[in-house]
């Protein structure tokens, strides 16, 4: 699905193509609509193709260059199929992507954490992003510059989300660091979001049940509220622009001061 031409908007991301995984709900397409507001072209990687059409639509019904491709990013070649596509729609280089698409916590004991959990939550929201950024790297590398903007989580820090979550999302904080220490020199900055509670899909079940005990934390931070997409989509575009051009390997907090507490 794709768009025509639009009229050329003056931005922080003027005459870039963004890749966002996880694309087509939450914190993904927030960022995607910051993106496409700033100016950039962008291409929405998601699994759930339901979700893609309608993301695209909106992206598209509102101005933007957009195109949707549906990707299971654990797959290494679905993943290249993707990147395949998405250099055809771009006709340049794909310089930004945030890694963003991920499976929820899972909020059960290591004894309870069954392998196949272990395997899908790990090759999602681990092996997925180490997959994405391996297969648009070459090209950053050619063109001698990039973004990469990964969506870990407070999970990275400290415990109480499940095993397999936890690890996951502090496996992608170091990979964010492995990443920016590699390629820092070669003009791509790297970084990790760390998101407190966000209001999504992926949570607005979990929320919605009411439970005293999983509110407690949140009723408690600081901000005494959950987050919205838009206000991690700020600063995914931030991480993403020049004006954070002196910072690499970052992990910048975004909970409502969650882990001050
Ligand atoms: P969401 O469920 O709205 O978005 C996740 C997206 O990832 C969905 O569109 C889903 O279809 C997609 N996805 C899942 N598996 C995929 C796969 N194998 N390949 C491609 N796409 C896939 O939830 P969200 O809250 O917007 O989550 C975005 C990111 O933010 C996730 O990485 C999540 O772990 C992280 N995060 C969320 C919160 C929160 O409270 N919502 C907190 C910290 C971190």
């Amino acid at each position: 699905m794709t768009s025509g031409m639009r009229d050329e908007v003056v931005g922080k991301l003027s005459g870039k193509t963004a890749v966002i995984t996880g694309g087509a709900s939450g914190i993904g397409l927030a960022s995607a609509e910051r993106f496409a507001a700033e100016g950039a072209r962008v291409i929405l990687w998601d699994i759930d193709i339901r979700s893609l059409d309608l993301a695209a639509s909106r992206l598209s019904d509102a101005g933007a260059e957009v195109l949707g491709v549906q990707v299971d990013v654990s797959r290494r070649t679905a993943v290249e199929q993707a990147v395949e596509r998405s250099m055809e729609f771009a006709g340049g280089p794909i310089t930004v992507l945030m890694n963003n698409a991920g499976l929820p916590g899972t909020y059960v004991p290591v004894l309870e954490t069954e392998e196949d959990l272990w395997d899908r939550v790990i090759g999602v929201n681990l092996t997925g992003p180490y997959q994405v950024s391996r297969a648009l790297l070459p090209s950053m590398l050619e063109v001698g510059g990039g973004v990469i903007v990964n969506t870990c989580s407070i999970a990275s820090f400290v415990a109480g989300f499940g095993a397999a979550y936890a690890a996951s999302k502090a496996g992608l904080l170091a990979l964010t660091r492995e990443l920016a220490s590699d390629y820092g020199s070669k003009g791509i900055r790297v970084n990790a979001i760390c998101p407190g509670a966000v209001e999504t899909g992926m949570t607005r079940e979990l929320f919605s049940v009411g439970d005293e005990e999983l509110m407690k934390p949140i009723n408690s931070v600081p901000a005494g509220r959950h987050g919205r997409p838009e206000e991690i989509a700020a600063l995914a575009l931030f991480l993403a622009s020049e004006e954070s051009s002196f910072i690499h390997g970052a992990a910048v907090v975004a909970d409502g001061g969650w882990t001050i507490r």
